[in-house]
């Protein structure tokens, strides 16, 4: 079997801060329990070791004792949520994706210059509930065409559409596109809206499949980047498989597979592609290759809440910055110390990667 390993795959900026948010608040606040408002990330994995590590993860601010630390998880909150936290007097601390925020930003801006905002995304997701919440009275979501006529829409010509930062290219541009046929002057966001890590991995995901027998993506089912990824290899025709991780696997899914496509959501950690490849290996006598469609350089800096936090317990905040690990090396490492050819291929073509 050859296994294609799909670059990026796996932590994208937002999950890195997030993460490393609870950890310095584990580190700074060694007595106090952390409270995380919903998953800081969606990732089962991520979630049960911060678990172990004695982080309560909770679903409504009454969970959260008055005063005590909590964290706003990646996905973002609506100020609803700021206010009762608020009237808690709970130290929040913020690890909203900025490109989450970026997208609250827009949806504050127009509602104030009169615009109806729709919003294109799942109606469920964390995300989209806190950006909703931002603007209720102006904005309505829609999750696929079928929504458009049951829109109230009072002037088509002040109207503007956002999108979640994580849904599928493909499934976003038909939904714009029949939101632009049924009301022709709805305007644009000032930029995509969709992150760059989510395009970035679909693209690598559309670049290999094509060539695959079989597709595995790393991530939780709730995690919405993990799930599209594996939705757009299916609509290349090359089946796939969402799976936490390398326990769910099942032999069956390999008979007759020549070319497998390993990728990862962008909440999913690396050790666990890591795991599974090892397996892979292992079973299969498989020989690795790692495709690189793009390089990410994108980082982000710690939450100013957090900062203060820091200065206030008398911690310097400077030199703190979030730093990404080279993911590859364990990996090349054990390839090394195996005697198993990796070899890397690049495919980048320039300007192609999304950077936001
Ligand atoms: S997937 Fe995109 S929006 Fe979500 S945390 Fe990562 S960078 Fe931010």
């Amino acid at each position: 079997m050859k296994i294609l390993l799909a670059n990026p795959r796996g932590f994208c900026a937002g999950v890195y801060m997030a993460i490393d948010v609870v950890d310095q608040l584990i580190d700074l606040c060694p007595n106090e329990v952390i409270y995380v408002f919903h998953e800081i990330v969606h990732n089962r994995h991520v979630v049960e070791r911060f678990q172990k590590r004695g982080v309560k993860f909770v679903e409504s601010i009454d969970e959260v004792p008055d005063a005590a630390i909590v964290v706003f998880s990646a996905h973002g909150v609506s100020p609803a949520i700021r206010k009762e936290a608020k009237a808690k007097r709970l130290a929040t601390i913020d690890a909203t994706c900025p490109l989450v925020t970026k997208v609250h930003a827009e949806a504050i801006r127009f509602a104030r210059k009169g615009y109806q905002i729709l919003l294109v995304g799942h109606r469920l997701h964390q995300e989209v509930v806190g950006t909703l919440g931002e603007a209720p009275e102006v904005m309505q979501v829609v999750e696929s065409p079928a929504d458009i006529s049951k829109l109230v829409i009072t002037d088509p010509d002040k109207l503007i559409y956002l999108t979640q930062t994580t849904l599928s290219l493909d499934d976003a541009s038909i939904i714009i596109k029949a939101l632009k046929d049924a009301f022709p002057n709805i305007k644009d966001p000032p930029a995509s809206d969709i992150c760059y890590a989510t395009t970035n991995r679909q693209m690598a995901v559309r670049a290999i499949a094509p060539e695959c027998d079989l597709v595995l993506v790393v991530g939780s089912a709730n995690s919405s980047n993990s799930v599209r990824l594996t939705e757009i290899s299916m609509n290349l025709g090359t089946p796939a498989r969402l799976i936490d991780d390398r326990s769910e696997m099942d032999p069956s899914w390999f008979v007759g597979v020549k070319t497998l496509l390993v990728t990862a959501g962008a909440s999913a950690p690396e050790d666990l592609v890591h795991d599974l490849i090892e397996d892979l290996v292992r079973t299969f006598g498989a020989e690795v290759e790692q495709h690189d469609v793009c390089h990410e350089e994108v980082e982000f800096g710690l939450p100013g809440t957090l900062k203060t936090m820091m200065r206030a317990r008398g911690v310097d905040p400077a030199g703190r910055r979030i730093v990404r690990g080279d993911e590859g090396s364990r990996l090349r490492e054990w390839f090394s110390q195996h005697n198993i050819p990796f070899r890397t291929v690049d495919l980048t073509v320039q300007g192609t990667a999304i950077q936001n």
